[in-house]
C-alpha cells in the first residue's frame, strides 16, 4: 500500500488518458530478460537480446490494501514490437481468488487480451481506444500489442483479488497471438505444458 493514499477517506490521484502515466503511482518496468521464456521462439529471443533488453510493457498502480470492499487499479502500457512473428505481450496472470473479475478500458492503440481458463476455454477480445472490455472470473488475462502505436489501458479490480504470476510461469499459454500474413493469427503454444 502507498504511503500519501488515504483509501478510507478517498483520494485523487494524476493519469494521463493518452500515455496512461502518473505521477503519483508506482511504475514497474518488463524488459525482454524478464520474460523471455514465455516466447516460443527461443533463437528470436536470443538474436533480440543480442541487441539489448528491450522494455515490453510498464505498468503504473497503487498497492490497494488486501480487502474485498477496496479497489485496485492503474494503467498498462504495451509498446509496440514483435519477437520473431510473436508480438510483444504482458506476461499475464490469474487472479489468486481466481473468480474475481476485471475491467480494462483501452486508452489508446490497437491489440487484443488473450483470456484463458484452466479449463482450457480460450477467449480473444480485440482493444482499440473507446473500448471497455470485462475480463470474465476465472480466466488468465494477459495484453497484446498487434498494433504500431504504444497500447494503452486502464484496469480496475477488486482490492484483494491478488495476482498469480506463476502458474503462467511453469505452464505457459495454451495459445499465442502471431502474426501471419500480416494478420494476428491465433496457434497452439508449442510450449505448453
Ligand atoms: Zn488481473
Amino acid at each position: 500500500m502507498s504511503a500519501g493514499f488515504n483509501w478510507e477517506q478517498g483520494f485523487l490521484l494524476d493519469f494521463d488518458l493518452l500515455t496512461g502515466l502518473s505521477k503519483g503511482a508506482n511504475a514497474s518496468k518488463r524488459y525482454l530478460s524478464q520474460m523471455k521464456e514465455m516466447y516460443y521462439d527461443e533463437s528470436a529471443v536470443s538474436k533480440c537480446l543480442d541487441g539489448g533488453d528491450p522494455l515490453i510493457y510498464e505498468f503504473y498502480e497503487l498497492g490497494a490494501p488486501e480487502d474485498a470492499g477496496a479497489l485496485a487499479f492503474g494503467t498498462s502500457i504495451v509498446y509496440p514490437g514483435k519477437i520473431g512473428d510473436e508480438y510483444f505481450m504482458t506476461k499475464g496472470h490469474f487472479h489468486t481468488i481466481i473468480a474475481t473479475s476485471e475491467v480494462y478500458y483501452c486508452l489508446a492503440g490497437k491489440g487484443a487480451m488473450l483470456c484463458e481458463n484452466p479449463e482450457g476455454d480460450v477467449k480473444l477480445f480485440e482493444l482499440e481506444a473507446g473500448k471497455a472490455l470485462y475480463v470474465p472470473p476465472r480466466y488468465a488475462h494477459r495484453s497484446i500489442n498487434t498494433g504500431q502505436e504504444t497500447l494503452v489501458t486502464f484496469f480496475v479490480f477488486r482490492g484483494d483479488a491478488g495476482h498469480d504470476y506463476g502458474t503462467i510461469e511453469e505452464k505457459g499459454y495454451r495459445k499465442l497471438l502471431v502474426e501471419k500474413d500480416q494478420k494476428p493469427t491465433l496457434v497452439d503454444n508449442p510450449k505448453w505444458s
